[in-house]
């Protein structure tokens, strides 16, 4: 299995859309491979089902061009730092191999989103453990995760003995990612870097609306048109927000733990005065 350049772990199916979702469309553009790893399923969504939300999820993943996307077993609402959980993403990291992993920012309104951080973080401290045996999480580890480089089935499947062997293998080999990156578009937080989406704006805002269940099937009697003239005011405000911080059109925020590294004074981007 060729490892990923980058995976970003989300509690549900269209928090990465929001979040880092041009982001990844960008650097799949540059040529990275990219994936989404999704903790739970949607199903306690007050619209639409699991099933809904995987179609969905899908192609959102389609329109933002990643080579893989998964989603866990770890119940919608309930998504709680377990040692049995961390297996659960670290057979995943083991897997892909990804260097760069992006994670929910750790504070935030929704308990899942900043327990989705923590547990992410601790997962790739786990994953990295020579001595850790990630096969106790193998057997109900990964619901579906979907290629788009076979964008009619579902590869990863947990039946078929062939794909349980190869798992296993790659679950045994240790990986820790070399960078970990917040994404903190859902918490008011001053990032430490923003990244340039101008050019994938667009087709960003489009994998968002690819969850029809979500955003299209608003309460009866309601015209559609003005939720979504609403929502995409709200998702533009805050891309530009962020692009004048950077100073450029549209961006997404991020925070790295570490300080940043200059070799050249004069190459240092976005303007002081
Ligand atoms: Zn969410």
């Amino acid at each position: 299995m060729t490892p990923l350049d980058i995976l970003a772990i989300a509690a549900h199916r269209d928090d990465v859309e929001q979040t880092c979702g041009g982001t990844l469309l960008k650097m799949a553009q540059r040529g990275y491979r990219t994936g989404i790893l999704d903790l739970t399923r949607g199903e306690m969504g007050t619209r639409g089902s699991a099933e809904d939300r995987e179609r969905e999820a899908a192609e959102a993943a389609r329109i933002l061009q990643v080579s893989w996307r998964g989603a866990l077993d770890i119940p919608d609402g309930r998504v709680e730092n377990t040692f049995e959980n961390k297996l659960k993403v670290a057979l995943v990291l083991r897997e892909q191999r990804p260097r760069v992993v992006i994670l929910p920012y750790w504070k935030g309104r929704h308990p899942d989103h900043y327990t989705a951080s923590t547990l992410g973080y601790e997962a790739c401290f786990l994953a990295g453990l020579r001595k850790l045996d990630c096969s106790a999480a193998v057997p109900a580890a990964v619901v579906a995760g979907a290629s788009t480089a076979t964008p009619t089935g579902l590869v990863d499947s947990v039946q078929g003995k062939p794909g349980q062997d190869s798992r296993q293998d790659a679950g045994a080999t240790p990986h820790r990612p070399f960078k970990i990156l917040c994404a903190t578009l859902y918490y008011d937080v001053r990032p430490t870097f923003v990244v340039d989406i101008s050019d994938q704006f667009e087709a960003r805002f489009q994998s968002l609306m690819a969850y029809k269940t979500q955003f299209s099937d608003q309460d009866a009697g309601k015209d559609l048109f003005p939720a979504q003239k609403e929502i995409r005011a709200r998702i533009e405000a805050m891309a530009r927000f962020y692009g004048m911080l950077g100073g450029v059109e549209m961006a997404e925020p991020f925070l790295q733990k570490e300080v940043g590294l200059v070799d050249d004074l004069l190459m240092i981007p976005v303007k002081s005065i």
